[in-house]
């Protein structure tokens, strides 16, 4: 089977294949100094598919992603204040609480949204040795300078600066900082010291002085740690592209001399009214919030499979109510035809669903994959349950559990479609139909068949 994957550097489709026995992926995290929104766990959702598809393929994944707890500014380009900061004087706590709530509502929502853990989640605070050595490494080798208190990278001395962003429309690249210390307008700080902000509270020792991290050189030296100098798939939003993953490069590849990743993979934004779903513009939605609209999380997951990765995803509540009609009319499709043919989720074996899965590897097409799902719906078969049920194995919508969620009634409504059954049988189709009012009130369907009633629940 073919893999293709759009890769960001080259901007073109490109064959996939894994350099070594495993594939090495990084992905970046929260930055926990607030909740993560519907915005942000689009991109947690298609990197959990990219991995779930490259296991069922059958390789090996070593699946990093980073958590980071100090560094990250209000603006990516080293601008305004560090979010961790910020939000500890908000929230009057100090910043590794702020990091540790914030951390576990993420990872509580990422679960929700049946995202698989990353082998390996790493937290920024954690590897300030690591980021240091890197940062000695690149003034070994001339990439540094140090001013007004500051070490920067040095970007003219890397030609390929630009090289992820090529190609990407211009208003997409952010404003960098005008910054008096800088030599180029693009420079950034590898390491700040006490001098910039003086209330910063995570200082460490350094060659340079007091300081702490800027955030772009987190990631390389703890993808760097975790996956070896050259990773096969880097992943993140598009909003990394123009700085974050472009000084991620430069730094990784002037300190190695190597190709950092061979392949990077960036989704679209989900716009809220048609506008970027993002915290400083107070358009917001998090998973409690839906959760809390009676929505399963899986809804929205379902609403992104729907749409291309790197199509812009627009949500409002009315998308949403038809991603979860389309995911419950799934799984009362499923349960229905195996009540009719009298079989039960594990009573159906597991078959490798070569077609299925050839379509995630045309660059994850998870719509067109859908759209195959529904047409081979209408006439099902075995075979096909038996194929969809593997599949959802990448796709992660729960459909074995929900499945039997859907088949499973309380007692209440386990005597009534009993008594029906009785009122059917009786032909007493006046109390027969009255049982069945109760029941639809209940939230259960029911259909008469020749094989007798079969009532499923709705509300799954
Ligand atoms: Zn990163």
């Amino acid at each position: 089977m073919e893999i293709v994957f759009f890769n960001t550097l080259g901007r073109e489709y490109q064959r996939f294949e894994p350099l070594e026995d495993v594939v090495k992926i990084y992905c970046c995290g929260p930055t926990v100094y607030h909740f993560a929104h519907l915005g942000n766990f689009r991109s947690y959702i298609f990197e959990d598919i990219l991995v779930r598809f490259l296991r069922k393929s059958g390789f090996s994944v070593k699946h990093v992603m980073n958590i980071t707890d100090v560094g990250h500014l209000v603006s990516d380009a080293d601008e305004g204040e560090d979010k961790m900061v910020l939000a500890a004087k908000r929230e009057k706590k100090d910043v590794l609480e702020i990091a540790r709530f914030y951390s576990d509502v993420f990872f509580d929502d990422a679960r929700k949204l049946n995202i698989l853990k990353p082998d390996i989640v790493c937290r920024a605070t954690e590897h300030i040795p690591q980021m240091i050595s890197l940062i000695k490494k690149l003034e070994a080798r001339g990439f540094t300078y140090f001013a007004g208190g500051n070490v920067y990278f040095d970007t003219s001395k890397f030609p390929d600066y630009s090289k992820l962003r090529a190609g990407q429309d211009k208003s997409s690249v952010a404003r960098v900082e005008e910054d008096p210390n800088k030599k180029n307008q693009e420079d950034f700080v590898l390491w700040f010291t006490k001098s910039k902000y003086r209330d910063h509270i995570l200082l460490w020792d350094s060659p340079w002085g007091l300081g702490y991290p800027g955030w772009h050189i987190e990631c390389s030296a703890m993808a760097m740690t975790h996956l070896g100098e050259t990773l096969d798939i880097h992943c993140g939003g598009v909003d990394h592209i123009p700085i974050h993953h472009t000084n991620e490069i430069a730094q990784s590849e002037c300190a190695t001399g190597k190709l950092f990743s061979r392949f990077w993979l960036h989704n679209e934004f989900v716009l809220f009214n048609n506008d970027k779903m993002s915290k400083s513009k107070g358009s917001i939605v998090t998973v409690s919030d839906i959760d809390s609209k009676g929505f399963d999380p899986l809804d929205y997951r379902y609403l992104c499979l729907l749409v291309h990765y790197r199509t812009q995803l627009n949500f409002t509540e009315e998308t949403l109510k038809s991603a979860r009609t389309a995911r419950q009319n799934l799984v009362l499709t499923l349960a229905k035809f195996l009540a009719e043919n009298r079989l039960s989720v594990s009573q159906i074996e597991s078959t490798s669903s070569f077609k299925y899965l050839s379509t995630v590897a045309e660059d994850l097409n998870t719509p067109k994959l859908l759209g195959q799902i529904w047409t081979d719906i209408e006439n099902l078969t075995v075979d096909t349950v038996s194929s969809i049920l593997e599949i959802d194995e990448v796709l992660g919508l729960n459909l074995k559990s929900k499945i039997i969620l859907c088949s499973t009634l309380d007692t209440q409504a386990q005597e009534i479609a009993a008594q029906r059954e009785i009122s059917r049988k009786n032909k007493r189709f006046e109390e027969s139909d009255k049982l069945r009012d109760v029941l639809t009130e209940k939230g259960y369907l029911v259909f008469d068949t020749n094989q007798g009633q079969i009532v499923l629940n709705r509300n799954i």
